[in-house]
C-alpha cells in the first residue's frame, strides 16, 4: 500500500472518476458530445460549450506565481471547495477525524460535520497578546486518535498570527498518518512566512490558497490546492466536474497577470491597518489588539455588546467573535478603505468605557 493509500478512505482509492465531455476531448472542429447547444444566448464567449475542468494556462499562471509543478495543484472555487474535497476524500463518515486549533476558521468544522467527520481541537496557547501552537499537544492528539487532516490556518483567521515556520515543520515530522493543511489564504500579507518550500520536504503537506484576499477576488470563486502530485490526482477524481465557469479562467489570468497591483494593494491594506491599529489603541474601549499579518484585527474590546450595536446603528458590519473560546468581547474587524476605516473609527471613538 502506498502512503496514500493508507490515509484516503478506500471508496476514493477504489473510486472510478466521472469522465467529463471535455477531459476526454478538448480539441476538435465539432463537438457533439455534450448536449451542449449549438449557440449561446450571450455571444462571443462560447458560454454553450462546457469549460475544460482544469485549464492549462490558468494552471501555467499559478505554477509561476506559486513556484510549484502543474501536478502539485488542484484548481476550484476558492479555499472553501478545497477543504470539502480533501475532507469528503479522507475522512470515512463516524471514523476519521480532523484536527483544529481554535480559535480559527470555522469551515474545517462544517466540513468535517457535514462528512460527520468528529473534531478533535487542540486549542492555541496564548501569551499575552501572542498566539502559538501547541504542537506537543496537537502530537499527542495524533498519537491518540485517527486523525486524517491537521488543519493550521496561517495567518490564522480570526488571530491574524503567523505561526513559525519550525512549529509547522515540528508538526509535519510528528504528523506520520495525517494530512497537514496549511490555509495560507492570507499569506501574501506576509509572503516570506509562506510554507510552499516545505512541499518539497513532506509530500503529506498541503498548502491552500486562494485569489479572495490579496488579490481582491471574493467574488470570483477561484483558489488552488498545492500538494503532492500523487494526492492532487487522485483528488482530481474527487472535484466537481468543471469547477471554473469560462469567464472565471479568463478574469483570473486577466488579474493574476499584474503582480505589482496585488502587492500595491496589500502594501495600502497593509498601511491602513497600521493607521486603525495606532488610533484603535487611543480609544479606552480598546484592551487588546493583536497583532495582525492579514487584512484584519481582532480587537479584544471592554464590552463587545455596545461595540456590536454601535457599529451596526451606523451600518458597519464587523464580526464578533464573542461566543468563541478565548474570545469574549472579541471582534474581528477587516481592514477596509480609507473612509470606510475612518467611519469606523469615529463611531468607535463614541462608544463610552464602562
Ligand atoms: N480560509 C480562510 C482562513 C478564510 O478566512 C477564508 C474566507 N474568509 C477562506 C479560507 C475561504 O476562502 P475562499 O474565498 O478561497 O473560499
Amino acid at each position: 500500500m502506498s502512503w496514500l493509500e493508507t490515509l484516503a478512505r478506500p471508496s476514493i482509492i477504489n473510486l472510478r472518476a466521472y469522465k467529463s465531455a471535455r477531459s476526454i476531448a478538448s480539441d476538435a472542429g465539432v463537438f457533439l458530445d455534450a448536449n451542449e447547444a449549438p449557440d449561446s444566448g450571450i455571444a462571443g464567449q462560447e458560454l454553450n460549450r462546457y469549460p475544460l475542468p482544469q485549464p492549462a494556462a490558468l494552471l501555467q499562471r499559478f505554477a509561476g506565481l506559486y513556484g510549484v509543478d502543474q501536478a502539485q495543484i488542484l484548481m476550484g472555487r476558492g479555499s472553501d471547495e478545497a477543504i470539502d474535497v480533501l475532507t469528503r476524500a479522507f475522512c470515512e463518515p463516524g471514523q476519521d477525524s480532523i484536527l483544529l486549533t481554535p480559535p480559527t476558521y470555522g469551515m474545517y468544522e462544517v466540513s468535517a460535520d457535514i462528512q460527520n467527520a468528529p473534531v478533535v481541537r487542540v486549542s492555541l496557547l496564548k501569551d499575552g497578546a501572542e498566539w502559538k501552537l501547541d504542537v506537543p499537544g496537537m502530537t499527542r492528539a495524533m498519537a491518540e486518535r485517527n486523525i486524517k487532516l491537521v488543519y493550521v490556518c496561517s495567518p490564522n483567521n480570526p488571530t491574524g498570527t503567523v505561526f513559525s515556520n519550525d512549529d509547522i515543520r515540528a508538526l509535519c515530522r510528528a504528523a506520520s498518518r495525517s494530512i497537514v493543511v496549511i490555509d495560507e489564504a492570507y499569506i501574501e500579507f506576509d509572503p516570506s512566512s509562506s510554507c510552499v518550500p516545505l512541499l518539497n520536504e513532506f509530500r503529506h503537506l498541503v498548502i491552500l490558497r486562494t485569489l479572495s484576499k490579496a488579490w481582491g477576488l471574493a467574488g470570483l470563486r477561484c483558489g488552488v490546492m498545492l500538494g503532492d502530485p500523487a494526492l492532487i490526482a487522485l483528488l482530481q477524481k474527487v472535484r466537481a466536474p468543471y469547477p471554473l465557469p469560462r469567464p472565471v479562467v479568463g478574469l483570473a489570468l486577466q488579474a493574476t497577470s499584474d503582480l505589482t497591483a496585488m502587492q500595491d494593494r496589500v502594501a495600502r491594506v497593509t498601511s491602513e491597518r497600521r493607521r486603525l491599529e495606532n488610533a484603535l489603541r487611543e480609544l479606552p474601549v480598546v484592551k487588546t489588539i493583536y497583532s495582525s499579518k492579514a487584512n484584519f484585527l481582532l480587537i479584544e474590546f471592554q464590552n463587545e455588546a455596545a461595540v456590536m450595536s454601535a457599529t451596526n446603528r451606523a451600518g458597519i458590519i464587523v464580526r464578533s467573535r464573542d461566543s468563541e473560546p478565548c474570545l469574549k468581547n472579541c471582534v474581528r474587524i477587516t481592514v477596509g478603505g480609507e473612509t470606510e476605516n475612518d467611519l469606523l473609527l469615529k463611531v468607535l471613538s463614541e462608544v463610552q468605557p464602562v
